[in-house]
């Protein structure tokens, strides 16, 4: 019951830069979860939940202290304790961390692993841009072959097709330790011809982490960055062989792609393969709703054995942003089996009871059990969608029968209440196959 009074207290309001997730975009979260986790399974990936909070050491090394994402974008605090810690700001470096601390490296090789998650970045509050995000995201640790590459990627693309968005995959190879040095001494020579021109955060970026010139949203740096050396023509056979080989995966599986040799991703641990999934968004900019990358390094950097690995992450909100903009419709709304209305406090009590039974028959109810009338009942009942309503009014109870009224036509029954699930089962042709745990039943149709 609401009150008309005046609240007391002013109310607090949601952190800058932060999202609820309301019932209204509920929908899209659980069809996305839905696609993923199936996805998952057909591709006999297990799914992991590591902490939100890690070490901050933990980012520092694997991430990289110079990345804006560490540098600039954690959520960092000391606890009670003394310890350092911070809120992820990404999921990759969670998932290896736990891969080495729970001995995974001893399980038959590759591990794949996949997350649905919030991470937490202090960016700037901006359209399609929170403090707050939800990634899901598929690694495979312990595999070279470029063939994963490739897999990764068809994955991307297609979990995000089959939500009803077309991207385009755009590809780069950023190389390995091999081949990355002398790219990064051309490039580093190239930006600092170039230094008067360039914004102060990238003149920073020119000592600490020149490929990170490559992705600057400055107009002036990406005019510069625009006819800067290429990380394809640099790479060491192996390099240019692997590359080579993902191209022709991708070319199999008809998967167009386009080379971008700007995509470095912000992240220090990537090596070789590097993709993007973009879109273009409603200013005509591109947009990325996800991305991944090799990343062979990462495991021995955090004190793992020497250990090939590769992944992805899609963003969830800009997922959703993106179909809604497309208005993707999603599949029918889930629609109960039954709806149970109920006259009279009687019958309310048998009704609890019953739903129950209509329950463990496997069968899926609906009621809205505070309501009274009969008429404001059936609404409810036809709005959800029902397929039967059961109406249990004094009569009936006195009587030991229930009434059916097929929702689609109107068409009334009454009905013996011993013989009521049986009946149900009957209408919507039900065989129950199997009793399974929480007394649900596993059905046929
Ligand atoms: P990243 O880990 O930076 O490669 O990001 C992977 C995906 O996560 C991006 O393509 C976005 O879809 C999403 N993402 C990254 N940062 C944010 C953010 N601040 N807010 C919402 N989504 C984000």
């Amino acid at each position: 019951m609401s009150s008309t009074k005046k609240p007391k207290k002013a109310p607090i309001q949601l952190v800058k830069g932060m999202k609820d997730i309301l019932p209204l975009e509920a929908d899209f979260w659980s069809f996305i979860k839905e696609r993923v986790f199936l996805m998952a399974r057909d591709y006999g990936f297990q799914y992991i939940d590591t902490p939100i909070v890690e070490a901050t050491a933990l980012f520092k090394r694997a991430v990289g202290e110079e990345t804006d994402a560490v540098s600039k974008e954690m959520y960092s605090f000391v606890d009670q304790g003394g310890d350092k810690l911070s809120l992820r700001p990404e999921n990759t470096a969670g998932v290896v961390r736990a891969y080495i601390e729970h001995g995974m490296l001893s399980l038959p090789q590759p591990v794949k692993l996949f997350y649905f998650a919030p991470q937490f970045r202090h960016e700037k509050p901006q359209a399609g841009r929170y403090r707050q995000f939800w990634q899901f995201g598929f690694e495979v640790l312990g595999e070279t072959d470029p063939v994963v590459d490739a897999q990764l990627i068809s994955m991307s693309y297609f979990i995000l097709k089959e939500l009803g968005l077309n991207t385009e995959v755009q590809i780069n190879s950023i190389g390995d330790d091999a081949c990355r040095p002398k790219y990064i001494k051309v490039l580093s020579q190239y930006f600092k011809d170039n230094k008067k021109d360039l914004c102060a955060d990238c003149q920073k970026r020119l000592v600490k982490n020149p490929l990170r010139l490559l992705d600057c949203k400055v107009k002036k740096c990406q005019e510069i960055a625009q006819n800067a050396p290429q990380t394809v023509d640099y790479l060491c056979d192996v390099c240019n062989k692997d590359f080579t080989a993902v191209l022709e995966y991708l070319d199999e599986m008809d998967i167009k792609y386009v080379l971008n040799p700007k995509i470095v991703r912000g992240l220090d641990y990537y090596t070789k393969t590097a993709w993007e999934l973009v879109e273009l968004d409603e200013e005509g900019k591109l947009q990325a709703l996800g991305g991944g990358g090799r990343y062979d390094a990462l495991v021995e950097n955090l004190g793992g054995r020497n250990t090939p690995a590769a992944g992805f992450a899609c963003g969830v909100e800009r997922i959703i942003s993106k179909m809604r903009e497309h208005k993707v419709e999603l599949p029918a709304a889930f629609r109960p089996d039954i709806y149970i209305a109920q006259l009279g406090t009687e019958a309310r009590k048998k009704s609890l009871r019953l739903m129950q039974e209509l329950r463990e028959a496997g069968l899926s109810v609906a009621e809205d059990i505070s309501k009274t009338g009969l008429k404001n009942q059936l609404e409810l009942a036809d709005k959800r969608k029902a397929k039967y309503a059961l109406i249990l009014g004094q009569k009936e109870i006195v009587d030991g029968t229930i009434l059916i009224r097929d929702m689609e036509n109107g068409v009334q029954e009454t009905v013996d209440y011993k013989k009521i699930v049986k009946e149900i089962q009957k209408r919507l042709n039900i065989h129950v196959v199997e009793k399974v745990l929480r007394g649900h039943s596993i059905r046929n149709k």
